[in-house]
């Protein structure tokens, strides 16, 4: 099994040279795949740093090459990187842009691949495959290219996507890592809480990633992490947003955004209803019930004031709330 293991990385490794060197030299790459990470306004040196790739379009142009190459099929599938239906076979990101999913110490684990037409029909996305080398809940594309600087500011930007990385690394900021699409797992709180205990959350600002950065809070806080909450304007992406912002702005607009999640949440209240107290009141439990997962009883008693302050709430009332969900949790 460790031999299957160390096959199913070589052959990972072989793929990611063989779409990276596929994007910068051959005409169908350059033509197709670097045009539209050019068109994206990612440079050179990113494409180099994140290894992007193309992957032809053609049915199995790939897993032939690596045939070739003494790679086996066996591998090939396992990986998912090529496809077997009826002893025939096809490769899985045709005509997709690749985004290598890299370890920790940087072994490639897996792939995202974009496609490259505006098809409602096909995913945007196609990933590879759960296996013994590639568990999506516990893995977080970037941290090989984040972890110095997560310890360095001591401080982690958590972003949804493979493309706000990138832009983010291109605007000089890198202490960055994506949940890539699964929703945020504890195991992916327990690899950057190695590093740092202060996450930013900095999800797309629409619906989906207003539901997802609530959503991360309380596993967040329940990880002994403390989070904050960087909404972007309606419609904007870590990428979009960075790629049109100057570095010094950029910086400003994160630093005086980044609310701690007592005052996130009542910004999310000012918003909705003001002035219906049902929904204030079902908006202060729903912050007790964030602060109940603190592990840390002083920060608890904080934010318990910070939230008694700002909802404009007696402590009592809060702090007896607060035991109601403890003792609920036994
Ligand atoms: P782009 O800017 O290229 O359109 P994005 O990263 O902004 O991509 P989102 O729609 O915001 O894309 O989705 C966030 C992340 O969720 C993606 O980067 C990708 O990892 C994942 N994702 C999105 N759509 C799919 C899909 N159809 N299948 C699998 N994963 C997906
Ligand atoms: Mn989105
Ligand atoms: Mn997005
Ligand atoms: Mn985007």
């Amino acid at each position: 099994v460790a031999n299957e293991k160390e096959s199913m990385y070589l052959v990972s490794e072989f793929a990611n040279k063989y779409f990276h060197n596929t994007l910068l030299h051959t005409e169908e790459g350059k033509a197709i795949g670097l045009t539209y990470f050019k068109e994206r306004g990612f440079n050179n040196d990113m494409i180099a740093k994140f290894s992007l790739g193309y992957s032809p379009n053609s049915w199995d142009v790939f897993t032939k090459e690596a045939l070739g190459k003494g790679y086996k099929l066996e591998f090939l599938e396992k990986t998912g990187l090529t496809i077997v239906k009826e002893d025939k076979q096809f490769d899985r990101f045709k005509g997709r842009v690749m985004f290598p999913i890299q370890s920790m110490s940087g072994r490639v684990l897996g792939f995202g691949g974009r496609i490259l037409t505006n098809d409602k029909k096909a995913a945007k996305y196609v990933n590879s495959p759960e296996s013994e080398i590639y568990h999506k809940s516990k893995v977080l594309y970037g941290i090989y290219h984040a972890k110095q600087a997560i310890a360095k500011h001591d401080n982690c930007y958590l972003v949804e996507g493979y493309t706000d990385v990138i832009q983010f690394h291109q605007a000089g900021i890198e202490n960055v890592v994506a949940s890539s699409g699964t929703a945020l797992t504890p195991d992916q709180i327990r690899l950057i809480s190695r590093l740092t205990k202060n996450i930013t959350v900095l999800f797309d600002g629409d619906a989906a990633g207003l539901r997802a950065s609530i959503r991360g809070i309380d596993l967040i806080l329940e990880a002994g992490v403390n989070v904050k909450v960087c909404a972007f304007p309606d419609g904007e992406d870590p990428d979009s947003f960075a790629k049109k912002t100057p570095y010094e702005k950029l910086v400003a607009f994160l630093e005086e955004n980044a609310k701690d999640f007592i005052q996130f949440k009542a910004s999310l209240l000012m918003n909705e209803a003001k002035n219906d107290p049902i929904k204030k009141a079902d908006l202060i439990r729903d912050m007790v019930v964030s602060i109940s997962k603190i592990p840390d009883r002083i920060k608890q008693e904080v934010y318990l004031q910070e939230c008694s302050r700002i909802m404009d709430i007696s402590e009592d009332v809060l702090f007896n709330t607060l035991a109601q969900i403890d003792k609920k949790d036994l």
